[in-house]
């Protein structure tokens, strides 16, 4: 479903005339079947967001291709990535990245409206999604009047009302406490296991890590597999 090949990037830092070159990903190369868990896992400053980035499209790389269902997203323009990311991307962020003026609802129901979708068909959708994740109870809620489990149910939602078939997850526990952090992780399981999604997840937490069928380690920019292993 996806092909990273050799991707690189180099970020300039410092002032003009004086840049540093630091390279932040090296020749990474990996790929992503349809239904898997993918977790990268590496340490502060290793390049893993960059690379998030670069997938979902905020960011071209210097070098390298990224096929998605054979198609080359590194080669889009602006207006194509922002195209392809709405239909075929979730994300879920560290923070949750919710509006705080809008109720759990209105959150979830924003990426259709953005798509256009009419007043009814919203309503449904968010609704059933909803109920998938948890939320019901609270539809009415402003992210300030969740707790910390509730908002990134409620950013999960977000992900998956389009129907994205892939959904990339930037440190989706790390502002979670431990119990929470496990009711999160069985729920991106459910998720994948109902219904099939992909997920790609950055974290430096091994305990997320685990619940992956495939790892991969990232250290200043290169990328290394670890052993495959069935998760059931
Ligand atoms: P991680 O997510 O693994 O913590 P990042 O991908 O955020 O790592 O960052 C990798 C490296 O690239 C870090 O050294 C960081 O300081 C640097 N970096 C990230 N974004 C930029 C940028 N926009 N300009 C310059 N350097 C950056
Ligand atoms: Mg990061």
């Amino acid at each position: 479903m996806i092909k990273v090949n050799n991707l690189q990037h180099t970020f300039l830092i410092g002032k003009k005339g004086k840049e540093k070159r630091v390279p932040v990903l090296r020749n990474v190369t990996f790929d992503v079947k349809q239904g898997e868990i993918v977790a990268i896992v590496g340490k502060s400053g290793s390049g893993k967001s960059t690379l998030l980035q670069t997938i979902a499209g905020f960011m071209k790389p210097e070098h390298g291709s990224i096929l998605v269902n054979a198609q080359e997203i590194a080669a889009f323009n602006e207006a194509q990535s922002a195209k392809f990311r709405l239909e075929n991307f979730g994300f879920i962020f560290q923070n949750f990245q919710l509006m705080p003026s809008l109720t759990a609802f209105e959150n979830i129901e924003l990426p259709l409206k953005l798509q256009g979708m009419n007043v009814m068909e919203r309503r449904k959708r968010v609704e059933i999604i909803m109920k998938k994740v948890g939320l019901n109870e609270v539809a009415d809620h402003f992210p300030n009047e969740l707790s910390g489990g509730q908002q990134q149910r409620v950013s999960i939602a977000r992900a998956l009302v389009t129907n994205a078939p892939i959904l990339l997850a930037d440190e989706p526990t790390g502002s979670l406490d431990s119990e929470t952090e496990q009711d999160i992780l069985m729920l991106i399981q459910q998720l994948n296991r109902e219904l099939n999604l992909t997920f790609i997840i950055i974290t430096h937490d091994e305990e997320v890590a685990m619940i992956a069928n495939k790892r991969f380690r990232m250290h200043d920019g290169e990328l290394v597999k670890e052993g495959e292993q069935h998760v059931v």
